[in-house]
This record gives structure tokens, C-alpha cells and sequence, in this order.
């Protein structure tokens, strides 16, 4: 095993904050997260788990170990004359697998291109997109108990997904490290969704009528270029805030004072567009120093390169606190805050 001391994160992660971990460790197989077990490195340290760093905030120096979960691998575990089940390693890039699906002809993940990260962190939120996500076509998961030693398997009740949300998130919190994932997917008489309204509109503008699998990949790819900061250039971890979910009382009464509010019905009642929501507190493009709520998406808070977690972390609650004000509706972080 190969520990680094004093390891700069700012390349590690999508916001791009200076910030660096004590330790670092890149686990590449289940035998180097097996030695970090018995060298008590998982139990008596404070450590973190890192992925593609797409969905993370550090407010400060880690002064732990950052464990990078860098396993490749891309097998089918299972066929039959209509689906396959197909095993990935948690390492692996989550575009890259998109990719290599739509280009054999395996549909499901298609809506869920152009997610930046890796394929561990995917069940950790149920990443969605385009009016899918990751439960639609999960299978299982396989994970490192940090408590035990032992690898665990887990199936769609145990994980418990929700809303941007998981069994990891909540009472799973910290035990675990995701080592593989697998998915159900299709392989031929796709069922295409496209009934999320910017994705139907792009395969319109494209003059696409009878799409395939490659084609939403494609579509929701153009819009996300078009709508989206590219971590590259502009440092952001995506959505900072969930959409709410309020009642429909509470809906109903805040549709009365603001005509325009945008909502879509939700297992909890209505589900608000945070984006809304901060454009109409007059927050989208606001910006402080280097911190800032980005001009197209009011939902991605983005560093314009020399922002420190903090600065970021306090915008955040700036804009929950003007959010909260003018509407009365609490946002809650999306990205995981260190
Ligand atoms: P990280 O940021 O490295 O980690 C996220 C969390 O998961 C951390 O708490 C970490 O400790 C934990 N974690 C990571 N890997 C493991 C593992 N193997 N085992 C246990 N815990 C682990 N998300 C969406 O849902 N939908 C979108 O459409 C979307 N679009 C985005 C667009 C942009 C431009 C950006 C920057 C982000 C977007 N995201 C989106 C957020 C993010 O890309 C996803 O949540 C992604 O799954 C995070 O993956 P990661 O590998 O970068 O995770
Ligand atoms: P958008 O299309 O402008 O829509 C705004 C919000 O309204 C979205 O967040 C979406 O909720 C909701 N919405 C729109 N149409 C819907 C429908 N038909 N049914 C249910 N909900 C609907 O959003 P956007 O910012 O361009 O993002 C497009 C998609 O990519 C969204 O699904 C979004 O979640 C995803 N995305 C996620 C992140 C992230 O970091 N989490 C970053 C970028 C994009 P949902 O978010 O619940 O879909």
C-alpha cells in the first residue's frame, strides 16, 4: 500500500478548492482495502471516501485519509435473450460505462449521460437525470464493511434509495465502501424515456422522431453542454441544493402568491425547482469574491478559481437563508460538505 502524506485535493475534486488531505491512499483492489482494514487504518483514523470528487465540498484541510476508489473492471454477470446484468467495478469512470453501454446496444443508463464521477459514488444519491435514475436499473452492490472487514451485499430494498438519496446517506453513513455495482439492462426492444420536457424538445430540434438509445444519450448530452459549467474550465459540483419537497397545502399556497412557481408532483407532495427558487430571491448570478451562483443554472454555486471552501460553504447559506426568507421552503445541500 502506498500512503502520500500531504496530498493537494485540488485536483481531485470538481470545485477545485486548494485544500489537502493528510493521508492518501488509491485502493485498486479488494486486497489493498483488506491490508487498510488490518492496519486499523479504517477503524482508529479519520478517513473519507473520494470517487471522481464530483459531488464533494472541503471547507478545510482533511487532516485524515482520503481513500480513492480507483478499481476497474466492466463484466456481465448474467444474460438471457432480453437483458443482461453487468458488473462494474466502483472505480470506473460513470460517463465512460454510459458510453461503452450505448455503443454495444445495452439500454437503461442513457438518460444518465454526461454525470461526471465514478460508478461507486452512483448509488450513494441514486444520481438522476432526465427523469431517471439509478434505482430504475439497479440490480445490486457489493461493499467493503469498514466495521467488519467483511464485503456485503446489498439489493435494491436494503439501499433504501430515495430521492437523490440512500441507505448510505442516512443510517449506512460512513460504514461502508462501495466496491462494485451492478445493473439490469436492456437488450433490444428498449423502453426509451423522453417524456422529460428539454430532452423531447433537443431530439424535436435534432429532427429525431423514432430515437434509439444512442440518440437520448446524444440529446441529453447537447443540452447539457449548453446548460452547464464544465468543471474544467469553471469549478462546480453541479446541483448545490435538492429540489424541496413541500405539501400540497403548502404548494398550494405559495402557487397563490407566486403564479409561476415551478413544481412537479412528488410521491411527498410537490417537488419546487430549487433553481427557481434562488433565481426569484434575485440570487442567479450573484456573486461574492470568487465564490458565485452560476448565470445559466441558479441551482450550481461555482468557483471563478481562487474561492475557498468556506467561501463556498457561506454562499450556500446565503443563498438558503434568502431562499428561506422570501418563500419560506428550507433547502438542503445536495453535495456532501467536509
Ligand atoms: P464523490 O464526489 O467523490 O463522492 C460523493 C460522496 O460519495 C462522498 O460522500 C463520498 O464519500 C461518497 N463515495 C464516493 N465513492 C464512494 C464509494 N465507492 N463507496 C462509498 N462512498 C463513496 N448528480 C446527479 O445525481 N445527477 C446529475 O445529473 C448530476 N450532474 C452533475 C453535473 C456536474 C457538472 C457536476 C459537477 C456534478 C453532477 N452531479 C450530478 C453530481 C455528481 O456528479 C454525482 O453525484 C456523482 O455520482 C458523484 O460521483 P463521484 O465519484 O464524483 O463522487
Ligand atoms: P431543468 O430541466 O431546468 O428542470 C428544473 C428542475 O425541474 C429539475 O431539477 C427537475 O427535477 C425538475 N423537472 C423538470 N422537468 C421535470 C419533469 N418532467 N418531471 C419531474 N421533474 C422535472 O433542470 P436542469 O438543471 O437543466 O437539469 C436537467 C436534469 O439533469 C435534471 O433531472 C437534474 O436533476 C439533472 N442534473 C442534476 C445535477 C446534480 O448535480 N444533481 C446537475 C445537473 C443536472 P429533478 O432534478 O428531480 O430531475
Amino acid at each position: 500500500m502506498d500512503i502520500k502524506e500531504h496530498v493537494s485535493l485540488k485536483g481531485y475534486t470538481t470545485f477545485g478548492i486548494d485544500v489537502s488531505a493528510k493521508y492518501f491512499l488509491e485502493v485498486r483492489s479488494l486486497d489493498d482495502l483488506q491490508q487498510a482494514f488490518s492496519q486499523k487504518l479504517l477503524g482508529s483514523h479519520p478517513h473519507m471516501v473520494l470517487g471522481g470528487g464530483s459531488n464533494v465540498l472541503f471547507t478545510k484541510d482533511f487532516v485524515g485519509l482520503a481513500i480513492m476508489v480507483c478499481n476497474k473492471g466492466i463484466e456481465v454477470a448474467e444474460q438471457t435473450a432480453g437483458s443482461i446484468v453487468l458488473e462494474v467495478q466502483a472505480g470506473e469512470e460513470w460517463d465512460g460505462l454510459v458510453a461503452h453501454c450505448v455503443e454495444r446496444g445495452w439500454g437503461g443508463l442513457e438518460n444518465l449521460s454526461g454525470i461526471p464521477g465514478r460508478v461507486g459514488a452512483s448509488p450513494m444519491q441514486n444520481i438522476g437525470a432526465y427523469g431517471r435514475e439509478l434505482k430504475d436499473v439497479f440490480h445490486s452492490l457489493q461493499a467493503f464493511d469498514k466495521q467488519t472487514g467483511r464485503l456485503v451485499k446489498f439489493g435494491p430494498k436494503d439501499c433504501q434509495f430515495g430521492y437523490r438519496d440512500s441507505h448510505f446517506k442516512n443510517e449506512g453513513k460512513n460504514r461502508y465502501i462501495i466496491t462494485s455495482v451492478c445493473f439490469r439492462l436492456s437488450l433490444k426492444n428498449h423502453h426509451l424515456h423522453i417524456a422529460y420536457g428539454s430532452l423531447l424538445s433537443e431530439l424535436d430540434k435534432l429532427g429525431i422522431k423514432d430515437p434509439g438509445i444512442r440518440d437520448v444519450r446524444q440529446a441529453v448530452i447537447n443540452i447539457r453542454n449548453g446548460k452547464l459549467p464544465d468543471p474544467s474550465v469553471l469549478g462546480n459540483a453541479g446541483s448545490f441544493f435538492k429540489n424541496p419537497v413541500v405539501s400540497m397545502e403548502k404548494f398550494l399556497r405559495l402557487q397563490d402568491k407566486h403564479p409561476d412557481l415551478v413544481a412537479f408532483p412528488d410521491p411527498g407532495g410537490m417537488k419546487l425547482a430549487a433553481g427557481w427558487l434562488i433565481e426569484k430571491a434575485g440570487l442567479k448570478g450573484f456573486r461574492k469574491g470568487d465564490a458565485g451562483v452560476h448565470e445559466r443554472q441558479a441551482l450550481v454555486l461555482v468557483n471563478y478559481g481562487r474561492a475557498r471552501g468556506q467561501d463556498i460553504a457561506d454562499l450556500g447559506q446565503a443563498v438558503q437563508n434568502a431562499v428561506s426568507e422570501k418563500f419560506g421552503v428550507e433547502l438542503a445541500p445536495e453535495v456532501n460538505i467536509y
